[in-house]
């Protein structure tokens, strides 16, 4: 085994994962972890609400890859490498043990994220990984096939340095990176709800639609799932998932555009209007307003009504024509203006970092420098909410780790 000194920029996920299965595939390299700020694994700690999502439970590489608006296609061949099942199995090896909620996301049985953070600090202590905190790299030169990092007052040799620095919202802070010709492609946030101002569910906060989709107004994207009404517009999964996909649209419109949401996307119009002249000929004495349709909830079912301009007392039998064509309409294609975003929870992500086409996917090596290797969000790679992010950062610190060390 060769006697190598391996540098890594940065204490977080991708870090951490790269510096133990470096350590574990060479025990002769030195390896470094050098973090900017006076705490390891930060993001991980506050991850998943506090439980870190760490992966999910999606285990077909084909479907895997659907959950990536960037990097779906590098990210392929290196989860043919190490994927999500690879993941469930090293934390299983380290005596992690992990749990699968209905909706497929992973969770430490702890429900507790400092679970995690304990494995990876056990595992670095065994591994005689060396850290540094308080280090930020703020420059990175090579010389001679060595890699000198400008960290504060210092100057540390390296014979390999990875970057996994993670994202960052500001162009000019990919700066330091890009010394060795590496394209950025600039920063965007992903994973965020709508704003809309005066919006026509104003009070009715909290209330969930297991399956409704949205559509955006002169454009293709469109994405279905659970929606939620909150104080400010919009959230739920749905919304995440088109914040996420539409992130770089949505800030060139500066989160200015209209969308149309379908409360009941089971039904296009002409279906819909078969339902209504069935059920007007069925049940001519049911009051509209007071009994909701499609089990959607009877204050949400009320405001559609009302928007739809349906008084209290009217019966489907008196429905004219023009009033089911109103209802059918705020149902299926209700209109909304979205002014301003709200971040998720904090769970932003970067969309954008260091191009992907300059890096080689089955080492993570730079094609640009040779010995510099990138892992985790730095990349421009995100996934929509659910332990995709997490799982990047597993398979791309796993890659970069494993050809480190050789
Ligand atoms: C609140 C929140 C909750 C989240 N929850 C989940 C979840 O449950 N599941 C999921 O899959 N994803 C989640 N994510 C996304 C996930 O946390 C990130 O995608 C993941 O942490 C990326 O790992 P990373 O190692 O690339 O970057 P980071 O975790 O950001 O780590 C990078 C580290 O590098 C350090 N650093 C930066 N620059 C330098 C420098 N110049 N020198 C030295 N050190 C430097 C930083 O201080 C940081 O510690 C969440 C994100 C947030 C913000």
């Amino acid at each position: 085994m060769k006697k190598i000194k391996v540098g890594i920029i940065g204490g977080g996920a991708a870090g951490f994962f790269a510096a133990i299965n470096c350590a574990e595939a060479n025990k002769e390299a030195e390896i470094t972890i050098l973090e900017k700020s006076s705490k390891l694994l930060s993001k991980v700690k506050v991850s998943g609400g506090g439980r870190c999502n760490v992966t999910h439970a999606c285990f077909n590489n084909n479907e895997l890859i659907k959950n990536y608006p960037r990097g779906a296609k590098e990210l392929k061949n290196a989860f043919s490498v190490f994927s999500t099942q690879h993941t469930t199995e090293w934390f299983k090896q380290k005596g992690v043990q992990l749990k699968t909620e209905e909706d497929g996301r992973i969770f430490p049985v702890s429900n507790n994220s400092q679970t995690i953070i304990d494995c990876f600090l056990h595992e670095a202590e065994k591994n005689k990984i060396k850290i540094l905190l308080n280090s930020p790299v703020l420059r990175i030169k090579k010389e001679n096939d060595k890699f000198i990092l400008y960290v504060s007052d210092k100057e540390l040799l390296f014979d390999k340095v990875l970057i996994a620095a993670g994202g960052y919202s500001k162009a000019d802070s990919y700066d330091w990176i890009k010394g060795f010709d590496h394209e950025i492609i600039s920063p965007v946030p992903s994973l965020f709800t709508f704003n809309i101002p005066q919006s026509k569910f104003e009070g009715l906060q909290g209330i969930a639609i297991e399956k409704g989709s949205v559509k955006i107004l002169g454009s293709k994207a469109e994405q279905s799932g659970p929606v939620l009404i909150t104080h400010w517009g919009l959230s739920g999964p749905c919304i995440l998932r088109l914040s996420a996909w539409e992130a770089r649209a949505f800030h060139s419109s500066n989160y200015h555009f209209k969308a149309f949401i379908n409360w009941i996307p089971e039904f296009n119009e002409e279906k819909l209007r078969e339902v209504f002249i069935k059920y007007k000929s069925e049940h001519p004495k049911k009051f509209v307003v007071s009994n909701p349709l499609f089990n959607l909830p009877r204050r949400l079912w009320e405001r559609i009504t009302e928007i739809a301009t349906i008084e209290y007392g009217i019966k489907w039998g008196d429905m004219p024509n023009k009033k089911i064509n109103k209802l059918l309409e705020e149902l299926i294609r209700n209109s909304i203006e979205v002014k301003g975003k709200t971040t998720f929870k904090e769970e932003f992500v970067t969309c954008g970092g260091v191009s992907l086409k300059d890096v080689d996917f089955s080492t993570m090596e730079s094609k640009k420098c040779k010995g510099l290797y990138f892992a985790g969000e730095i990349l421009d790679i995100d996934g929509i909410t659910g332990g995709f992010n997490f799982q990047a950062a597993w398979t791309t610190g796993y890659i970069a780790g494993k050809a480190m060390a050789v």
